[in-house]
């Protein structure tokens, strides 16, 4: 399958500035040279802990965040490469949910106003032809086209993140970055939007980048799990593999995390303890040594690579062959 998105080294730094002169002091460093590939047609989820830096990897894949450096490659083409104008006409092929549907949507547009407003402005649809776009594009969501005229906060929050998803449709985009978008949701209503992001990835053969922490989302709607933790991927392989055979002791902690559906379960690996530790501190070695429960002497002076493990499981850890 072809590549639609690779990112290559990423890393975004944000400044911290002190003392009188406000000079720079340290950086968070947010994303710390992240390196994945997307497939046509493919999901990729994105797992780790609040605060791991997943969502401003999808912020700067679309450059909403600057990045310090590293590429970013949509459809073979180096984002860096173009132009701020350049850049505004690709970026309408990658598309952002977000978690919270209504702060996303302006209150004062009707619904029919918020999914053609952007497509009119690309010029990918004439205003005459607006409203039967909206049409369809409420059916493709599972809503009525009869709603169009009505204003964001007569929808529910399932709905609103359906019109969230209609919007992004109306760019035909062929990359979805979502963040956290079922987070916000019921659990019922989660199940219902999961199965909407599975059925318009069928009809129309778009790529997604699934940022969530529910290791749950991540198993019912990814092909591929990647997983963060400080920055830093530290797995990424197929589905099955990695929930039948993970590898990472940070993937197989958050994997323990998962409530057992018996109590009778018994957990087969040991379970971290502590937060996670401040992005400003720059390690000699593995990130994860201090909370690791499996951590070598070795682990404290030498930076594992992400490297792979056979079939495409790629893992960056020392005790791992
Ligand atoms: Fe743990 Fe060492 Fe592997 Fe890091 S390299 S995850 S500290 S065993």
């Amino acid at each position: 399958m072809t590549n639609i998105l690779e990112v290559k080294n990423l890393k975004t730094y944000f400044p911290i500035r002190g003392g009188l002169m406000r000079r720079v002091v340290n950086y968070v460093r947010a994303v710390d040279d992240v390196s994945f590939n997307l497939r046509e047609n493919e999901t990729l989820g994105l797992v780790g802990e609040s605060g791991c830096g997943k969502s401003t990897v999808g912020r700067t894949i679309l450059h909403l965040i600057p990045p310090t450096s590293g590429e970013v490659i949509f459809e073979n083409k180096n984002l860096e490469d173009f132009s701020e104008e350049e850049l505004r006409k690709n970026r309408i092929h990658m598309q952002m949910i977000f978690q919270n549907p209504l702060a996303s949507l302006n209150p004062r547009l009707t619904v029919q106003e918020i999914l053609t407003g952007a497509a009119v402005f690309h010029k990918l649809v004439d205003k005459k032809d607006a409203k039967d776009l909206a049409g369809r594009l409420m059916e493709y969501v599972g809503l009525n086209r009869q709603q169009l005229q009505r204003f964001p906060h007569e929808f529910s929050g399932g709905q609103s993140q359906r019109i969230c998803i209609a919007s992004a449709l109306s760019l035909n985009p062929k990359l979805l970055i979502c963040d956290e978008a079922v987070s916000a949701l019921d659990v019922s209503v989660q199940a219902q939007i999961l199965n909407l992001f599975k059925d318009l990835q069928a009809k129309f053969k778009m790529s997604y980048l699934f940022i969530s922490h529910d290791m749950g989302v991540i198993r019912y709607i990814s092909d591929r799990v990647a997983v963060m933790y400080l920055g830093k991927i530290v797995e990424i392989a197929s589905r099955d593999r990695f929930f039948n055979n993970s590898k990472h002791p940070y993937s197989q902690a958050l994997l323990e995390a998962i409530p057992a559906a018996h109590p009778k379960y018994k957990k087969k690996h040991k379970t971290i303890e502590g937060d996670v530790p401040s992005p400003t501190k720059v390690y000699a070695g593995c990130s994860f040594a201090e909370r690791c429960p499996l951590a070598e002497e070795q682990c404290k002076h030498n930076v594992p690579q992400l490297r792979d493990t056979g079939d495409n499981h790629f893992v960056s850890c020392h005790l791992v062959k």
